[in-house]
């Protein structure tokens, strides 16, 4: 039975917490789903009645209300107890994601890809940020001479929805790049994944839906168009959009971005170059990388990559090379076809539509002087499911095409697009011509720099950083590791400035904050540990001797509260242990052990004691030695020597609960103390964190 568009079925929406479709009759206009190889009827897409508004509504109330139960730690668990989930059942995903014409390793880029987003945000989240729900951005800065007042910056979650607007390519890693850092934050996302390909993120959603991990309302989806939705928006929310420039233009231009302050960004199209450098000349591994990396580039996901290599940047007189190496690579690796066929490793555009954009493309650049180095706009001939070769009417086949510039500076290769297998090769005459080409593509997600030659690495990569999002530097040393030109990773950003949209999606913990509001706080010092939960200087503590007869060493997490502290008596420091410390330590660096040389440095008065003897007094004077419930100390931060102490000096440390972070899954958490090494006449000699690990 051929499907038809009344018989397949529409691809549902889970908005407000249950899955929807619209009624048979508003349905009649839904737009029809094809098979990328094939053109078989897969299914359609209608947000015919769907109320937009009650599903914004529904995430500024239900979702921030139910993320706002959880601390940043508990989030990130939550992501890798999905990401685990999402791993059982890949293989439904790959089945579908091959109906849009991806390979199997296309399909990993997108799926694997998407859920190693998720383990990595897990990861970070719990790693980077405090166990709570306020950021605090830098340190505090005091503005009255008595201490009493001061300010700083934290970051709050923002109170509205993360919409994320999505192309066609990627339907799963581009809706788990950007949920993974809302989630974090704790902001509720409305995923809009593109038409052709939003069936697959629909199947993924199901599967989150079915794991029951998500708490309500952090998740929905809109199967279909969304022309309305920034009707919907205001301050509150953020859009975060993937696709061509030309919607980002419309989308940035409605009244709510322009007058009503929704946070926009966009990642939009980008002619990402790659630079050959002058010394990686054919027999070379750094050339050999080059071509491998520019043939992927073209061919994995058929060029449908936002990162792709657009523009191969090489040398003028290696031009001719670059084009015989491409084309011999492509000839012994590339079996074009449905991906569901044994052996293929380019698949199809995503939709017929896609291929005809980019047909018209390549046309555009030929007629602007470009020419065909390699490849052909006529229908290739591509292996079916069935293993029989031939011309497949309905597919949206086509061949990896290069072309070759006469003219380097004909303003059509660094501006024109072709979303597909499409690269060109353009040649430069020296390395401030290639920044300068480079730069033309008018900023761009990514480039790449292939040299093995530091001093030409350093002239490219400072010239074309400020026009690119990410520069990936590869040569002999890297090329087998690297994680390749067109593979965003989760740790660092992603997006570009200029024409690349000015986004940033990913980044680790940067893309988190994009999420978060930050807001300069200013008030007492009191006032300032009561809102973020971190102890500051000049707040009241509790020296819990005193008050509790308790050492805070005694106490575990169940009762040891930030400002719990503790001051020891003074200790005298006297010359004979500066010089037994200097023996015992082989640090017999002059300043301890010869006064004339002490004497002339400018900075002391004499013999002084080393610091890490005044550190190593100052764990004994704090320490209270029983078992008890810390259990380690793990390091030291932050740590200035501020005044020098010489023999007949006296020192005292004074050490407060300054930030405890429980560890969800451990039964123990993170315990940074505050210490303040100060000398008989209370000047501080010394201040840095002790970090130690303490028992719930
Ligand atoms: P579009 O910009 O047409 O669509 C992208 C997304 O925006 C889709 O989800 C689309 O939904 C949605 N959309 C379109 N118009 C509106 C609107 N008025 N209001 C709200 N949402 C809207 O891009 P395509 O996906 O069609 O790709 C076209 C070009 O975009 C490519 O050829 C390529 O140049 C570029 N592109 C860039 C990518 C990147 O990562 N930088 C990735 C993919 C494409 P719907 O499907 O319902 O129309």
């Amino acid at each position: 039975v051929v499907p038809t568009v009344d018989t397949v079925e529409i691809v549902p929406s889970f908005i407000r917490g249950s899955w929807w479709t619209p009624d048979a009759a508003s349905a009649a206009g839904a737009a029809p789903v094809l098979d990328a190889s094939t053109g078989e009827l897969l299914a359609k897409v209608s947000t015919e009645g769907l109320d937009l508004a009650a599903v914004v509504d529904y995430g500024r109330t239900t979702g921030q209300a139910e993320l706002g139960k959880l601390t940043f730690h508990q989030r990130a668990l939550k992501l890798k107890e999905l990401a685990q989930y999402l791993n059982g059942r890949r293989e439904e995903f790959y089945a579908l994601s091959a109906q849009t014409g991806a390979t199997k390793i296309d399909s990993m880029i997108d799926i694997d890809g998407g859920i190693g987003v998720l383990f990595t945000f897990g990861s970070k989240g719990r790693r980077e940020l405090p166990n709570s729900q306020v950021v605090v951005d830098g340190p505090m800065e005091v503005l009255s001479k008595d201490g009493s007042f001061a300010g700083e910056h934290i970051y709050t979650r923002i109170p509205g929805v993360a919409v994320q607007i999505n192309a066609f390519n990627f339907p799963v890693w581009g809706m788990l790049e950007k949920l993974a850092p809302a989630f974090i934050a704790g902001v509720p996302t409305i995923v809009k994944p593109a038409t052709p390909t939003g069936y697959v993120a629909a199947a993924v959603v199901k599967a989150i839906d079915e794991s029951g991990i998500l708490p309500k309302g952090s998740l929905q989806l809109i199967s279909g168009s969304v022309r309305t939705l920034l009707d919907h928006l205001d301050y509150r929310d953020l859009v975060a959009f993937t696709g061509s420039a030309s919607t980002a233009n419309t989308l940035k231009s409605h009244p709510n971005v322009v007058k009503g302050g929704v946070r926009f960004t966009s990642e939009t199209d980008s002619l990402n170059a790659a630079i050959l450098g002058p010394d990686a000349v054919k027999g070379t591994p750094e050339f050999d990388a080059f071509i491998k990396s520019l043939v992927t580039e073209m061919t994995a996901k058929a060029g449908q990559k936002c990162t792709s290599i657009r523009r191969a940047i090489v040398p003028q007189e290696q031009v001719q090379d670059v084009i015989a190496a491409v084309g011999e690579r492509i000839r012994e690796r590339v079996v074009l076809g449905d991906p569901r066929a044994e052996g293929v490793t380019m698949g199809a555009l995503a939709s017929r539509e896609q291929l005809a954009d980019v047909r018209a493309a390549v046309q555009s650049m030929l007629d602007a002087g470009g020419e065909l180095a390699y490849g052909t706009l006529d229908s290739p001939k591509v292996t079916s499911a069935d293993g029989s070769i031939g011309v497949v009417d309905g597919g949206a086949f086509m061949s990896p095409v290069l072309l070759s510039w006469a003219d380097p500076e004909a303003e059509e290769v660094h501006s024109l697009e072709a979303f597909g297998p499409v690269s060109s090769v353009i040649g430069y005459t020296d390395l401030a011509d290639a920044v300068r080409l480079a730069a033309r593509g008018g900023g761009s997600l990514v480039a790449s720099v292939c040299t093995n030659d530091p001093a030409v690495a350093q002239q490219l990569v400072t010239g074309i950083a400020a026009h690119h999002g990410r520069v990936l530097m590869l040569n002999r040393e890297d090329a087998r590791s690297s994680t390749g030109h067109g593979s965003p990773v989760p740790h660092l950003v992603h997006g570009g400035p200029g024409r690349a949209g000015g986004g940033e999606e990913l980044g680790g913990i940067r893309s988190v904050m994009h999420h978060m509001q930050r807001t300069a706080i200013q008030g007492s010092p009191n006032m300032l540990t009561a809102v973020t939960g971190v102890w500051h200087t000049g707040a009241d503590r509790n020296f819990t001797l005193e008050t509790e007869g308790q050492h805070p060493f005694r106490k575990s997490l169940a009762t040891l509260h930030i400002g719990d502290a503790i001051r020891s008596g003074l200790r005298e420091v006297t010359l004979e242990e500066i010089t037994k410390f200097a023996n015992s330590t082989g640090d017999t660096f002059y300043a301890h052990t010869n006064p004339e040389a002490a004497a002339a440095n400018p900075f002391f008065p004499g013999i002084v004691a080393h610091g890490y003897l005044l550190l190593a007094w100052g764990a004994g004077l704090f320490v209270e030695p029983a078992p008890g419930p810390v259990l380690a100390n793990y390091g030291l931060e932050n740590l200035r020597f501020i005044t020098s102490v010489a023999a007949g000096d006296s020192i005292r440390v004074t050490l407060t609960a300054k930030k405890i972070t429980p560890r969800e899954t451990d039964e123990y958490g993170e315990v940074a103390w505050d210490a303040v090494l100060t000398n008989q006449n209370d000047e501080i000699v010394a201040t840095y964190d002790v970090l130690t690990l303490v028992e719930k």
